[in-house]
C-alpha cells in the first residue's frame, strides 16, 4: 500500500468530523473517543479471555476502523497527516529495533526516557 493512501482516508474521515470552531472541545472528543474505542476492543478481549465468549473478528475489525477515525481526527487537530504519523512511527521503530523486535532491546531501552511500544 502506498502510505499516502492514509492521507486519502484522513480526508474522508474528516468529512464526518464534528464541525466545531472549539479546538479544545475537538481535542477532548478526539482523545476520549480514541480511548473509548480502545476500551471497546479491550472489553471484547476481556469477555473472550475471561468469560468464554467467542472472538468476534468482524467486531474487532470494525473497532479498529473506529480507532483509525479518531486517530485521523486527532492528527488533523495536530496539523499533521496520517502518512507523516505513520512515517514517524516506522522511523522510530526502525531505530529502536533495527533487526526486528527483540525482548532484550525492549527491556534495556532506557526506562523513563522513551514512551510507547
Ligand atoms: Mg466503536
Amino acid at each position: 500500500m502506498d502510505i499516502t493512501t492514509l492521507d486519502r482516508y484522513q480526508m474522508e474521515a474528516m468529512r464526518t468530523a464534528a464541525n466545531s470552531d472549539n479546538a479544545d472541545m475537538r481535542l477532548m472528543v478526539a482523545s476520549l473517543g480514541l480511548a473509548g474505542e480502545a476500551g471497546e476492543v479491550a472489553d471484547h478481549v476481556k469477555k473472550v479471555m475471561g468469560h468464554g465468549h467467542a472472538l468476534d473478528r468482524d467486531y474487532v475489525v470494525e473497532e479498529l476502523g473506529d480507532l483509525m477515525w479518531y486517530v485521523a481526527n486527532l492528527a488533523d487537530l495536530m496539523n499533521v497527516s496520517l502518512s507523516d504519523v505513520a512515517t514517524r512511527n516506522i522511523e522510530k521503530l526502525k531505530a529502536r529495533y533495527p533487526d526486528g523486535f527483540s525482548a532484550e532491546r525492549s527491556i534495556n531501552r532506557g526506562a523513563g526516557i522513551e514512551h510507547g511500544v
